[in-house]
């Protein structure tokens, strides 16, 4: 018998750490940590102890022997990383635990973020004797893209939501929510009241195509579109237009599959779940029936996790179709390393499936499609079609595929474009910024300063703002553990400037400039008022979607 990682595998690693044959890979510090797709379980170590699953925060290890038919695949997908990374060492990994200088016991840091990489930094910040965390959050609520990102329909996602409730809730953690960190106060007033600040404001903006007729109504990008079904305040009142059979989405990312998922699964599903009303009563009167999800290559490098393409074909009144043109035109799937073939090959073996399979007429579609570079977004007041240029897959020098335009173009007719190509971060006023990347500079989490040619005294960053948007959930976790070793050893050091405010001084200062701004107590009868609504409906919670219901619940609910 073994256990098993299975879809929704959120990589934080807390698994591995309770592991006691270290049969969990890859761990933190391998090579392919941050880039993995998932965990996995070797079944020849493991010794079926069940530690795993119960640390598990979303759910996602199941025992073979329980294994839900809709998950069999995992079995051999766990099995089939080891036969490219056998286990050579089980000694354990060892744990990080931060230690303030003998000489230094009391340091405080701000964190501007709510998001995961904020809450895995605040949480081992608040772990460590010493440490006191201010928490600055725009929104009355917390927690980012796992509140306004992931997928209605993936609630065990949420469910790592707990943990990080409990790590804000943390006597050494002051919560400030409501209060904007560039607008209301600054990161140089931060900086008078804390050692340190770490920016984990994650990616807000977009990446752009560039391309004519990206900005006409009806070309949105993917973003806006999750938020507005999340319910992100932002975003609750922007329109979409689902009076259009066909919704074409760029590129092929697990945004990319969750906004698919979200316009072609039965409404029911949405209806027992967190998804904002608007976005319900929207989807119940969409006409789509067919998605396209248009990628730029082939499918030997679709670009989300085996986990997401695999459930786009197990979903009930949806057809996973692909065309056997495209699909084989690229029969051999190219990667770097021999882990990285096996997922392509995987990948292509699910396409392959979709692209011989009879679609029901009468299921709604997404189509995935290939080689589609995108040249122009057509229409004259609004988005009417959109135009592709064909590609084809050459081998290059290195024997890794390149994708040339064929010359051949394909326009395709839509009222709908979702631009699903990657989330940007934008830049943050008083903080350094690469254009280049979208991202902070920065050298193990500390700020750089390109102009100064040297890191910033006190000023830290963590998550995609730090690294671009790129990984899981957990993903976060080793990336605000770089930061927070960085920061602790400066501070070790003697590099960070005492603050000259305190908690009280800092208290008055935000009281003043925000005095509509919550605790975490006022965040937790917002999160009360939603949960009740929720249950009286069978669902998780019934999002607030403006910051004045949401201030408004903080007041009234007892
Ligand atoms: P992503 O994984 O980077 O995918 C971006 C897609 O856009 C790729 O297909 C990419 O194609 C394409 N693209 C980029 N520039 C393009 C251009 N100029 N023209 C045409 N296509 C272009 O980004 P994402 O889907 O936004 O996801 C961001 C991160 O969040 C990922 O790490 C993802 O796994 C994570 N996430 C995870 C979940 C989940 O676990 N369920 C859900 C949502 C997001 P190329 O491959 O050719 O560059």
């Amino acid at each position: 018998m073994t256990y098993v990682i299975t879809q929704g595998c959120c990589n934080d690693a807390s698994c591995i750490s309770v592991c006691p044959v270290q049969c969990i890979r890859p761990r933190p510090g391998d090579p392919d940590f941050t880039t993995a797709e998932q965990l996995y379980i070797d079944p020849a170590t493991c010794i079926d102890c069940a530690a795993c699953m119960d640390e598990c925060p979303v759910n996602a290890i199941e025992a073979d022997y329980d294994l839900p038919a809709h998950l069999g695949e995992y079995l051999a997908i766990n099995e089939e990383y080891f036969e490219d990374n056998p286990i050579t060492d089980t000694s354990p990994v060892a744990a990080i635990r931060h230690k303030l200088p003998a000489d230094r016991p009391e340091l405080r840091v701000a964190v501007v973020g709510t998001g995961p990489a904020a809450c895995y930094a605040i949480g081992e910040l608040s772990a460590t004797a010493g440490v006191a965390v201010s928490v600055f959050e725009r929104l009355p609520t917390p927690f980012g893209l796992l509140r306004s990102g992931v997928a209605p329909d993936h609630a065990s996602t949420k469910l790592i939501g707990e943990q990080f409730r409990g790590i804000l809730a943390r006597k050494s953690v002051t919560c400030f929510f409501n209060v904007e960190v560039g607008r209301d106060i600054s990161v140089d007033e931060l900086l008078e009241h804390h050692h340190a600040v770490i920016w984990a404001g994650g990616a807000a903006g977009d990446k752009t195509l560039g391309i004519e007729g990206e900005d006409l109504p009806g070309s949105h990008s993917a973003r806006e579109f999750v938020a507005w079904y999340n319910g992100h305040p932002d975003h609750a009142t922007d329109q979409f237009d689902l009076s259009g059979e066909r919704v074409v989405v760029l590129g092929n990312g697990n945004v990319a599959l969750d906004v698919a998922r979200a316009l072609t699964r039965p409404v029911a599903v949405f209806e027992r779940s967190d998804m904002a009303d608007h976005a319900i009563a929207a989807l119940r009167g969409s006409q789509v029936t067919e998605v396209v999800v248009a990628a730029r290559r082939g499918p030997g490098q679709v670009a989300s996790t085996t986990a997401e393409l695999l459930a786009l074909t197990q979903l009930e009144g949806v057809d996973l179709v692909a065309r056997p043109e495209e699909v084989d035109a690229d029969p051999t799937p190219h990667a770097d390393t021999a882990g990285a073939v096996a997922i392509a090959a995987r990948k292509n073996a699910i396409l392959t499936t979709a692209s011989r399979r009879t679609p029901n007429d009468t299921n709604r579609r997404i189509a995935m499609r290939f080689l589609m570079i995108p040249r122009s977004i057509n229409g004259t007041d609004r988005v009417e079609s959109i135009t592709f240029d064909r590609a084809e897959i050459t081998a290059g020098d290195d024997g890794l595929p390149v994708v040339r335009a064929t010359g051949e173009e394909e326009t395709i007719e839509t009222g709908l474009v979702l631009r699903a190509i990657g989330y940007r971060s934008t830049p943050v006023a008083g903080l350094p910024y690469s254009d280049l990347t979208g991202t902070i500079p920065h050298q193990g989490g500390r700020v750089l300063d390109p102009e100064a040619g040297a890191t910033m005294t006190g000023v830290y960053c963590t998550g995609w703002v730090k690294r671009g948007a790129s990984g899981v959930i957990g993903t976060n976790k080793a990336d605000s553990v770089e930061t927070v070793v960085s920061l602790i050893e400066d501070f070790a050091a003697g590099q960070l400037r005492d603050p000259a405010g305190d908690a009280e001084t800092l208290k008055a200062l935000v009281a003043e400039r925000s005095p509509d701004h919550l605790d975490n107590a006022g965040w937790l009868r917002i999160n009360q008022a939603e949960r009740s609504a929720g249950s009286a409906e069978k669902r998780p919670r019934v999002k607030f979607v403006s910051v004045e219901q949401m201030l408004a619940a903080s007041r009234t609910t007892g």
